[in-house]
């Protein structure tokens, strides 16, 4: 039985995630680039913080950093331990995947790709949804210590097929939350009273996870709280083309809201939400979307 997992990466999602894995191991090393925050996890969950070198002799190890080429960066130098597997919940490039695949099994070690999806309160309740790419042996060994943080946890497909996954739902948030910009600004124009269109359009047909949560809860309130960062949905939506782009596909609409994306990153503040992207329509109509 697995005793010992590692969590490398305490940001927004993994601080949240690795505290739990304390309740259901005995040893759970973790560790950050900025080890204060390590510590400061340790300090106040039961984790132990430890070396970069000594979390990666765990049987299981966590991994969530902004890109796949933070996570290739870090494992490149690394002595690991044969028969443990590596599970990366980064929002990764499937090509990434593929290749540490590759390169891990050389050391007799498993990679899976697991991106999530839930935001911080999913990774702090434990209800993340993983969708993970990767051998199936090694899928079944790891699933128990991703049931820990997670509560729909799906094999879907070989190395890569995770990131691909969570590639395209990114990307089709992205789409809602431009939709929802557009529509919500006509509304504006035309003197609706946004609470209650808001009302009509969630129990409709044109409802959307952004609806239904980013524009009450970010929006409209103007909270714009920062839980998922601006540059990290470009990112994803930059992965999301270049899955397009590979299999010289036609996708107009995934090609516009790629574009309006890096544009509304490029005229971001530092530090903003995914959901300022909303800014972008607001500056072009001068219409701000308040309730
Ligand atoms: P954060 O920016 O909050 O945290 C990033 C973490 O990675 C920090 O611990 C940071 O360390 C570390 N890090 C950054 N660069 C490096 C590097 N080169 N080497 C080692 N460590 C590094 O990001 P999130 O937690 O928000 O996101 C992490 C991943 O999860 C991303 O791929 C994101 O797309 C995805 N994701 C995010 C969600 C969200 O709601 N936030 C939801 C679902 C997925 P340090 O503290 O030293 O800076």
């Amino acid at each position: 039985m697995t005793q010992t997992v590692a969590f490398i990466g305490l940001g927004a999602m993994g601080w949240r995630m690795a505290t739990h894995l304390p309740q259901h191991f005995d040893s759970v090393y973790v560790w950050n680039r900025n080890f204060s925050k390590a510590e400061q996890h340790a300090e106040q969950f039961g984790t132990i913080a430890v070396k970069l070198e000594q979390a990666v002799q765990a049987d299981i190890i966590f991994s969530c950093l902004p890109t796949s080429q933070d996570v290739e960066d870090l494992i490149q130098p690394l002595k690991l331990k044969a028969g443990s597997i590596w599970v990366d919940c980064t929002s990764g490039v499937p090509e990434s995947a593929k290749k540490l695949q590759t390169t891990l099994a050389t050391q007799q070690v498993q990679f899976l790709d697991a991106p999530v999806s839930g935001q911080t309160i999913g990774a702090e309740n434990a209800t993340l949804t993983f969708m993970v790419g990767g051998h199936q042996d090694a899928f079944n060994q790891a699933l128990p210590a991703m049931h820990t943080m997670g509560k729909l946890i799906k094999r879907v497909g070989d190395a890569g097929a995770g990131f691909a996954v969570k590639a395209v739902n990114n990307m089709m948030m992205a789409i809602h939350l431009c939709a929802a910009a557009e529509g919500f600004t006509t509304l504006k124009a035309h003197g609706v009273n946004l609470n209650e269109a808001l009302d009509c359009i969630n129990a409709s047909s044109g409802k959307s996870g952004v609806t239904e949560s980013a524009l009450p809860q970010r929006i409209l309130n103007r909270s714009f709280p920062l839980t998922f960062a601006l540059p990290l949905l470009a990112k994803d939506t930059g992965i999301a083309i270049d899955l397009i782009r590979e299999a010289r596909l036609s996708a107009p609409v995934t090609g516009l809201t790629y574009s309006l994306i890096q544009s509304a990153n490029a005229l971001a503040e530092p530090d903003s939400d995914f959901s300022t992207a909303v800014k972008l329509y607001e500056s072009w109509n001068n219409i701000i979307l308040e309730s």
